[in-house]
């Protein structure tokens, strides 16, 4: 007879008193009732982070395992995939506002996190962030603030991610180049016969071997045009990372991932390239290098998928739609805004003014 098997994507948890749904409360290890203040603890798994072998994924039988069902919203209209924990009364698009309907809602296969960095800023704490980025910014209109501060719009949604590992070997060919000076002689401009150095290159070819370990290549798995989140703020700090476990996800958006597993290797292989040129080049030692050919071979090759966090506000202002991030770890921020033509236009014509009156007291 076949295991029970424990769904761990969809571990839903109702309030013991009031039977409430339990949300994850930023910067703990609790779900908490928002109703009563009643609080469970999150199980925490004391194994260590799983990373998967990558080749039995990428071979069609394998990409079953470790695998679960969840229930997804697909947004028609800029393609985001949805995992919704909460019952929301009205559902939103994270990315670009379009109304959901919960009845859409597929079920579908997803490899399961291995790892979930959790929150820890609340959605207060995100909405005062923003708030102080609203006013601090030039040239904004005045009623941009009304049209933003809903905290409706204002969601926290775990962005999902690929990481993986290696071992690398490469063997490379090159030239190393060292510095020498020469002494040459010129005239000046009067005529006279002066000395000066000059630096130049010496080029050697060379060749070798580069190996190590690289860990945790990291890489966006959400194929997210609308509201695509801005690379500035996409750093966080990967040691606050735990073992997956859904209570994390109670009350947040979770966004299935939409760049398949095959192609996040294909870019991290490229990513890989990149680090191997690093030590090529200084194994090559020397003032300047030159990589002209590098063979790389990957071995035992690992990955996870795991789900990083951000507050996400799409919010419309005249007709145009426009998002803004936090990052849901460290609180950095960044966003698209409008200008106002009205604030600008005015300091241009005050500028001239002024620029006016200082030429004419000049005369
Ligand atoms: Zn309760
Ligand atoms: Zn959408």
């Amino acid at each position: 007879m076949p295991e029970p098997v424990i769904q761990k994507s969809e571990l839903k948890k109702a309030c013991k008193n009031c039977g409430a749904e339990l949300k994850y409360k930023p910067g703990t290890t609790s779900i908490i009732c928002e109703y009563c203040g009643h609080e469970d603890h999150i199980n925490l798994d004391t194994d260590p982070i799983k990373e998967l072998p990558l080749r039995v994924y990428l071979e069609s039988q394998g990409s079953q395992a470790n695998s679960e069902e969840i229930s997804i919203l697909h947004c028609k209209n800029c393609g985001a995939n949805q995992h919704v924990e909460e019952n929301y009364k009205s559902l939103h698009c994270v990315y670009c506002g379009t109304p959901l309907i919960r009845e859409d809602a597929k079920t579908e296969q997803w490899i399961l996190p291995g790892a979930v960095l959790p929150f820890q800023l609340t959605q207060q704490e995100a909405i005062i962030r923003f708030k102080k980025w609203v006013k601090g910014l030039w040239w904004a209109p005045n009623d941009l603030q009304k049209a933003t501060l809903d905290p409706q719009s204002t969601k926290g949604l775990y962005l999902p991610y690929w990481t993986f590992d290696a071992q690398l070997y490469g063997q490379y060919s090159g030239q190393r180049g060292d510095y020498y000076y020469e002494t040459q002689s010129y005239r000046d401009s009067n005529g006279r016969r002066q000395t000066r150095r000059v630096r130049k290159t010496r080029w050697i070819p060379v060749s070798g071997n580069v190996q190590g370990f690289v860990d945790d290549t990291l890489i966006n798995a959400s194929k997210q045009h609308t509201g695509k989140v801005p690379r500035g703020i996409a750093l966080w700090d990967l040691k606050k990372l735990q073992p997956f476990e859904s209570g994390f996800l109670a009350g947040f958006v979770t966004e299935k991932y939409t760049i398949p597993l095959k192609d996040g290797h294909l870019e991290s292989q490229d990513e890989m390239r990149e680090i191997a040129k690093t030590w090529a080049r200084r194994d090559i030692g020397g003032d300047e290098q030159r990589v002209s050919h590098l063979n790389m071979q990957l071995e035992e090759e690992t990955f996870k998928h795991i789900l990083l966090p951000v507050y996400i506000s799409a919010y419309r202002y005249k007709n145009k739609e426009y998002s803004f991030f936090v990052n849901g770890e460290n609180g950095s921020i960044s966003g698209k805004r409008p200008y106002s033509f009205w604030k600008i236009f005015l300091t241009i014509l005050a500028g001239l003014f002024v620029f006016g009156l200082v030429y004419l007291f000049s005369k």
